[in-house]
């Protein structure tokens, strides 16, 4: 590097401190990088209601025992969690499903923050609960149902890695906009046309006709 270029290096060096916001260099060094990234993470709540995913041999995994499960979701969003009921979906009645509408449209009308919902169910009338949710969510930003096939008690229950992509889903913008979706199994599905196909295998899920979002 010439003397010159060095000193023009200087210069812009000089410049951008110069410019940069008025804040104490202490205060900027305070900020824990982690928490600020945190910060900016997007906002999903967790409405459990049951089901196999949460149906472990001894008792029931709750709502903040099924986030605790999602090993690594605070790269993606900052999770809350609420448990609406926790029973099989076949035993949730109108008035529940009403109620869970109902409730899922305070939550966006009452916290603007709020990027998306996660709504974990049983798989026998997850595809049925998920199209009344198409129907009656009044907000174009993400309602991803999530369920599994497996339980917690057993060896290779996908109910953990399908709630983190159903975090991740419900997190992405891209995701707003396209209804009500169902997270199973790698795969994103319109609850509109989603049907579930068999009462064991893990692709179960499937969109016949069209096939899959993502
Ligand atoms: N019996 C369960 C239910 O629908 C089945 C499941 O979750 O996969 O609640």
């Amino acid at each position: 590097m010439t003397r010159r270029q060095s000193l023009a290096t200087l210069a812009l060096l000089t410049a951008v401190l110069t410019i940069a916001p008025d804040v104490p260099l202490a205060s900027w060094r305070a900020q824990p990088a982690a928490t600020a990234a945190q910060t900016a993470l997007p906002k999903v709540r967790l409405i459990a209601t049951g089901g196999t995913i949460s149906n472990r041999a001894g008792g029931r995994l709750t709502a903040d025992e099924l986030v605790a499960s999602m090993r690594g979701v605070d790269r993606y969003a900052r999770a809350e969690a609420e448990q609406f009921a926790n029973t099989s979906s076949a035993a949730l009645t109108l008035e529940q499903w009403l109620a869970l509408a109902r409730r899922i449209n305070t939550l966006f009308a009452e916290d603007p923050d709020l990027a998306g919902i996660v709504v974990t169910s049983g798989t026998d009338t997850l595809e049925e609960t998920a199209y009344f949710l198409n129907l009656t969510v009044r907000s174009d930003k993400p309602v991803v149902v999530v369920g599994s096939m497996r339980n917690p008690s057993t060896l290779g229950y996908e109910g953990a890695a399908n709630l983190l992509e159903g975090f991740r889903v419900a997190a992405e913008p891209q995701s707003r906009g396209k209804g009500v979706l169902v997270v199973l199994n790698d795969e994103i599905n319109a609850a509109r046309e989603v049907t579930k196909t068999d009462a064991l295998r893990l692709q179960t899920f499937q969109t016949r006709g069209y096939g899959i979002l993502g």
